[in-house]
């Protein structure tokens, strides 16, 4: 019901925004010029922004601090997302930004998972209904929607594609590099099972040809049971697991818990969901951070 709500005055705004635009001002520009572009989480926030410059005015859906899975539209959001020059999100991810979307049949979208689609959840996670919807966490394929983005965004603002296409070369070179340290950083280890509290590191796993062993599913909300625990457990005992990873946008609680049953170490591995609010941190930083963390964790050379 919320969400009609959230919709119906969308669709009033959007009317009005209609009308603002029957005026000579460029179409796909706000007063100042930029483009509005509303990201639906960070990642896609720093690559619209990166591409972007200082061309684009960007919004993120999702407060600092805030987990964007469970995110819910917040009155305004929905007309912000109607109103946008460009939206860029991703399909199976947030349901009331999909659903919002869908409703104003909205044509300004930049629909990520159309880039890479999205990938079944790994195995052993509970959930079946849900695709794993985390692949910013592989650089390669971050590079390959922000190359796709960047086509978009210049037929947005064909005047301004020589700045696009340049920041978004040094995008693809900055995602390379960052690429070509996992591979290196992880190239020679003991290990190679990592434990973390939800199943976000699928992508991550598969690019430097790493074993996921997630305590709850694709969702972080989704609460494992005690008999997924339990294997857990046995499992990264089995495996000579020295750390369990957490994240920062939820409660540690059950990894620590477990942490303590394996007689392993309890350490952030950040699925830069969102980005803590006043930290100076980015997609590339927290990335290398990760690396920082996994390193020790399987005993890399
Ligand atoms: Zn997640």
């Amino acid at each position: 019901m919320r969400l009609r709500r959230l919709i119906a005055a969308a669709t009033l705004v959007a009317a009005a925004g209609g009308l603002a635009a029957c005026s000579n001002q460029p179409s796909g520009a706000s007063g100042d010029g930029k483009m509005r572009v509303v990201a639906a989480f960070y990642p896609l926030q720093y690559v619209a922004e990166r591409i972007g410059g200082d061309r684009v005015q960007v919004t993120n859906l999702v407060a600092p601090g805030a987990e964007p899975h469970d995110l819910e539209l917040q009155p305004g959001q929905a007309a912000q997302l109607a109103g946008a020059d460009l939206v860029v999100y991703l399909h199976g991810f947030q349901a009331e930004v999909d659903a919002a979307i869908d409703e104003q049949h909205n044509d300004k979208a930049f629909d990520v998972a159309t880039v890479e689609p999205l990938a079944d959840p790994p195995a052993g996670v509970e959930s079946e209904t849900l695709k794993d919807p985390h692949v910013w966490l592989d650089p390669v394929r971050l590079a390959t929607i922000a190359d796709k983005l960047t086509d978009r965004m210049v037929q947005l603002d064909k005047g301004h594609e020589a700045d696009f296409r340049s920041h978004a070369k040094a995008l693809r070179s900055d995602l390379e590099t960052l690429d070509r340290e996992y591979a290196q950083g992880l190239a020679t280890c003991q290990r190679h099972e990592i434990v973390t509290s939800h199943a976000a590191f699928a992508y991550l796993a598969q690019r430097y040809h790493l074993t996921q062993i997630p305590i709850s599913g694709v969702s972080p909300e989704e609460e494992p049971t005690p008999q997924h625990l339990a294997q857990v457990a046995e499992l990264a005992k089995e495996k000579g697991v020295t750390t369990i990873f957490f994240e920062t946008l939820v409660s540690p609680k059950v990894a620590e818990a477990l942490a303590k049953e394996v007689g392993a170490k309890a350490e952030v591995l950040d699925p830069i969901e969102g980005i803590e609010q006043g930290s100076t941190a980015d997609y590339l930083s927290v990335m290398r951070d990760n690396l920082t963390k996994l390193k020790p964790a399987l005993g890399c050379t």
